[in-house]
């Protein structure tokens, strides 16, 4: 028997209307890539996206054509999120920091009609133009006043675009699967894969997020999405917030601590989600100036694993909720979020810690399963570890017209393969080991690089570490440490194997350490482990 509900369709348009309608005075707050701050309302983000929606369509942008951002988090991307994807067309945001023949490569893939860019991208628009013939018209997220030269030939300007229209649209009625967004995941090795969501998977995974048992957002939050509007979708909290009418806070092209602390405090931030990197950042301002982060009650973060001693420093001494979530771009991308059970309340401090520090929970529509070396299912006894699978329906069925990269990541029963390795709980509670190419083969027992390397960031004089496997003859690999030291400190590799050896066993322990001045991060703040490997290829471990 079918049940006698309505079936009206989860949009996104609708849901930025939601929005005006209930939370119309709420503030929408930009440092702009001009300078100033900016500011207005829910009401009036959903009038000028509505304009904005009409005049894509004075620009010829039809029903599933692909537009496309180069920009940063800003209101203005907040309008194309919400105009583009409104009217039926797909919000394609790409991530500036590619490299030119990843960007070259996913314009001409996915066809982008119309290309949306902030002032600091015009040079690399201007570059690549000629290698991107179906692009139309480039149109730079500025006013008249701000128009700069460029070689764009028929450059439009945002803000006369926009003014040039009426708001009378009214957000069109369409199938929930609709395409809606369009995020390319930037890979090590291959060309980037396209992850095409849908109005529907959009809005199941906004109201996962705003779930108690995941970020817990409200209208009584001030959030500040320092993880990119270019790097799946801010994690989906642009709709996130406006869904639950929270304000928001865009912290545009400057993501150093100091900005970041000049927003916190001026803006009242209650929550602001990042990249371990940019966490690292703002502690390290905070330990030099000695300031404090009064107002602001949780973090998260995600993209790579939260060393143990961040969250620590969060909660301890700033008295900030630290949560680590786990996802990927084919996820929407939250999976797990790590927060205690009610159980747990009542564990040691380190306990709860040691739980904070693994990837978590997986939250209501995520399924899970651990697959083994010898392909069998792996049990949750918090110790088996193999590859995690997913499903759900905010998870990708295929990639974008890539048929040979769909048919490598899915199992026969249509589950994705993460590629992550991984260990689940008696409780559900999940742990990265480490990527599958990245776990560190010794003498048929595997290192996780990710335990070696928030161990050795709990050293008081290091402030970013990776470990990377090297060839041995006897133990196939043996982990090598590469340390970046705090400004001003020059830890031994004595003392920093003293440390580790109350952390980690004997076995794991690496080889060798050694210092460098940075590590190579990707364009998402991943470190990049092949560009490591590549580096270090010739290097010789005193043990081989
Ligand atoms: P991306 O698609 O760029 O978001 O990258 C997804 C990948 O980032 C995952 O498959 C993991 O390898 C890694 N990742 C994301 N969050 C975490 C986390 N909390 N801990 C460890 N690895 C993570």
């Amino acid at each position: 028997m079918r049940g006698l509900m309505m079936d009206r369709p989860l949009l996104i348009g609708p849901l930025l209307h939601y929005a005006a309608e209930y939370h119309g005075d709420t503030e929408i707050v930009t440092r702009t890539t001009e300078g100033p701050i900016h500011r207005y309302s829910y009401a009036e983000a959903e009038r000028r996206a509505r304009q904005l929606a009409k005049a894509l369509k004075r620009l010829g942008v039809g029903f599933g054509d692909r537009v496309a951002t180069l920009a940063w988090n800003t209101h203005r991307h907040f309008e194309l999120y919400f105009g583009v994807s409104g009217i039926g067309a797909v919000c394609h945001t790409i991530n500036p920091r590619l490299f030119a023949d990843q960007l070259r490569y996913i314009v001409n893939h996915a066809e982008d009609k119309l290309l949306f860019l902030d002032l600091t991208f015009v040079p690399i628009a201007e570059k690549l133009a000629a290698q991107w013939p179906c692009v139309r018209h480039y149109v730079i997220m500025t006013d008249r006043a701000h128009m700069p030269e460029t070689g764009l030939s028929g450059a439009l300007c945002y803000e006369d675009l926009v003014a040039a229209e009426t708001a009378d649209l009214v957000w069109p009625e369409f199938d929930e699967n609709t395409a809606s967004s369009l995020c390319y995941t930037s890979g090590t090795t291959g060309n980037p894969k396209g992850a095409l969501y849908t109005h529907r998977s959009t809005l199941l995974h906004s109201f996962a997020v705003c779930s108690a048992n995941a970020v817990a957002i409200s209208m009584r939050d001030s959030i500040l999405p320092v993880v990119p509007m270019f790097h799946v979708n801010a994690w989906g909290i642009p709709y996130a917030a406006a869904m639950s009418g929270a304000k928001l806070v865009f912290p545009g092209p400057k993501l150093d601590g100091a900005s970041l602390h000049e927003l916190f405090t001026s803006e009242k931030v209650t929550l602001s989600l990042g990249v371990p990197t940019v966490w690292l950042g703002l502690l390290q301002h905070l330990e030099q100036t000695g300031k404090r982060l009064d107002g602001l009650q949780r973090v998260t973060v995600g993209g790579s694993a939260a060393p143990r001693a961040m969250i620590e420093a969060f909660e301890e001494k700033y008295g900030v909720q630290c949560i680590q979530g786990w996802g990927m771009t084919e996820m929407s991308p939250v999976g797990t979020l790590a927060l205690l059970k009610a159980k747990h309340l009542l564990r040691s401090r380190d306990e709860q810690l040691a739980i904070k520090a693994g990837q978590g929970l997986a939250l209501y529509g995520v399924d899970m399963k651990v697959i083994g070396a010898d392909g069998t299912p792996q049990p949750r006894d918090g110790k088996a570890s193999g590859e995690l699978y997913v499903r759900g329906p905010w998870i990708i069925g295929a990639y974008y017209n890539d048929e040979p990269a769909t048919q490598a990541a899915f199992d026969e029963a249509g589950w994705f393969r993460t590629g992550d390795v991984c260990s689940i709980d008696a409780d559900g509670y999940m742990t990265i080991v480490d990527r599958s190419k990245d776990v560190i083969k010794s003498g048929g027992e595997w290192i996780s690089s990710i335990d070696v390397e928030n161990a050795a960031m709990g050293h008081p004089d290091i402030a970013e570490a990776a470990v990377i496997g090297l060839p041995h003859p006897k133990w196939d690999e043996r982990p090598l440490l590469i340390v970046v030291p705090k400004p001003g400190r020059q830890p031994s590799k004595e003392s920093i194997l003293d440390f580790l050896g109350n952390k980690i066993a004997k076995w794991q322990l690496p080889d060798d350490i050694v210092f460098a001045p940075e590590l190579p991060h990707g364009a998402t703040g991943k470190v990049l482990k092949a560009r490591l490997r590549e580096q270090f290829k010739e290097y010789r471990l005193p043990t081989a």
